[in-house]
């Protein structure tokens, strides 16, 4: 697609492929879950967005910001536990950077930037922590820094989600600070953390939907 406007169906279509990937992965992410938390992250990323979907698809926001309100409202009411409110937060604060007169790729960097502080702000997380923070830090600098130097936005989200994958890869050997991974102290080290994990995925997941 072009460096244009970004349009609201294709901000719709990579919540729908997010949404076909959180399905897809639910036992691998809540596998992960398992290991270090409660087993139950995959159970909740699934359910969530079928309920970000479910209220999409019956009535289409005009705009950016109200699209990202639905899908983070819907988030927080229907996903108990950390991760709901934390995506909530991602999206609310997406959207409410985004504006209403459409998207630039400039733009689109910027509220997910402005995402990622919501979620750090929301969870007191700081990187290295091993939470979602450590995927999705490094997805938004990329993806600013990549635009900045000119790249098109396909090939800055492409570089955005091989620095999520590679942040979350980079919490394996992490002891966890936030969350109920915390609770396992140093047994939380050798483990990629499912938040990282499903951060990662959103954001290769803007990468196919806006690929060249
Ligand atoms: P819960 O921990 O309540 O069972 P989930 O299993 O759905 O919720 O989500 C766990 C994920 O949430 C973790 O892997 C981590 O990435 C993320 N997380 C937990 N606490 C925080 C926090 N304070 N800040 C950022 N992310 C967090
Ligand atoms: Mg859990």
């Amino acid at each position: 697609m072009s460096d244009g406007a970004i349009t609201v169906e294709e901000v719709v279509a990579w919540l729908r492929d997010f949404a076909a990937v959180m399905a897809q992965e639910k036992d691998a992410l809540t596998a992960l879950d398992a290991a270090i938390g409660d087993g139950d992250h995959g159970i909740n990323m699934d359910r969530g967005m079928r309920a970000v979907m479910e209220r999409v698809d019956a009535a289409t926001p005009a705009d950016v910001p109200a699209l990202m309100k639905t899908v983070g409202m819907a988030l927080i009411s229907k996903v108990g536990g950390a991760a709901g409110p934390l995506y909530g937060t991602l999206f609310l604060q997406f959207g409410s950077a985004a504006g209403p007169d459409g998207l630039t790729p400039d733009g689109w960097a910027a509220c997910l930037a402005a995402g990622v502080a919501g979620v750090r702000a929301r969870g007191k997380a700081e990187l290295e922590d091993k939470t979602m923070v450590d995927a999705l830090q490094p997805a938004a600098d990329a993806v600013g820094a990549a635009l900045g130097e000119g790249a098109s936005f396909a090939d800055a989200l492409a570089r955005g989600a091989d620095a999520a994958e590679e942040g979350a890869r980079a919490t394996i050997p992490l002891v966890a600070r936030k969350g109920r991974a915390s609770y396992l102290g140093e047994r939380s080290a050798g483990h990629q953390d499912p938040g990282a994990t499903s951060s990662a995925h959103l954001v290769r997941c803007a990468a196919r939907t806006w690929a060249a």
